[in-house]
């Protein structure tokens, strides 16, 4: 079987390629790379050749395995990439040092309260809907600004509202993959244009990071294609 650490290597030259296709420069995508369902020692093997960034999705699991890797944590950057119910913030306000997965102003407000304030503000991305009834979380593009606003209003300090994320319908179809995405980049913008800046665009998985980068995402969450099939 092939290692981590080529897997990850394959990875980075089809981000690598991507991005010049799009005539990006070579650094302006991060690979987040979704280590769910896999045991501490997959992680300890991609830190080992070069990975920093690390995306979880279900609590307990995440927890036990961010204190596994205690002795790596100031290494590590952790990200909550699931659902996330409201009875769940406090300790990933605790562990975790992004969540992309907000879709309403309860969590923000309870991320926010919870955040230690000796941790840096942690960082959060608004999970959109973008592909319609195909997917049951994410706030409504409709309801983005509205909720954008609120989380932006947030008191300073505990929390930073840094982008939005999306998880399309899956597709083999490259256009309709391009469509999706250029949705959540329109929203960006339009986010923009009323004065919001926001430089966070997670979105992109294994089977359609170049679509992702094509339209302009910074960040692209992998899991299958660094890990291997779950
Ligand atoms: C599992 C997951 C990924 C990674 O998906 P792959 O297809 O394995 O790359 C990315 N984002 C989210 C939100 C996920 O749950």
């Amino acid at each position: 079987m092939e290692s981590i650490g080529s897997r990850l290597q394959a990875v980075k030259r089809r981000i690598e390629a991507a991005s010049q296709a799009a005539g990006r420069g070579a650094n302006s995508v991060t690979l987040l790379a979704v280590s769910k369902t896999f045991g501490p020692d997959a992680v300890r093997e991609a830190h080992a050749a070069g990975q920093a960034a690390f995306g979880e999705n279900y609590v307990q699991e995440a927890l036990a395995k961010i204190d596994a890797l205690a002795d790596l944590r100031p290494q590590l950057e952790w990200h909550f990439i699931g659902p996330l119910q409201s009875n769940k913030t406090r300790p990933v306000a605790e562990a975790f040092d992004w969540v992309h997965s907000v879709d309403r102003l309860k969590i923000a407000e309870r991320l926010a309260e919870q955040r230690p304030a000796w941790l840096p503000p942690l960082k959060l991305c608004l999970q959109v809907n973008v592909s319609g009834e195909a997917s049951k979380s994410g706030v409504a593009p409709a309801e983005l600004p509205a909720l954008a606003a609120a989380v932006a209003a947030l008191p300073a300090g505990r929390v930073r509202l840094a982008g939005l994320m999306s998880i399309p319908a899956p597709t083999d179809d490259a256009a309709a993959q391009r469509a999706a995405h250029r949705r959540l980049r329109e929203l960006q913008q339009a986010l923009y244009d009323q004065g919001l800046v926001l430089d966070t665009l997670s979105m992109g998985m294994s089977a359609d990071l170049e679509a992702a980068i094509a339209e302009g995402s910074t960040l692209v969450r992998v899991g299958t294609a660094v890990f291997g099939a779950r």
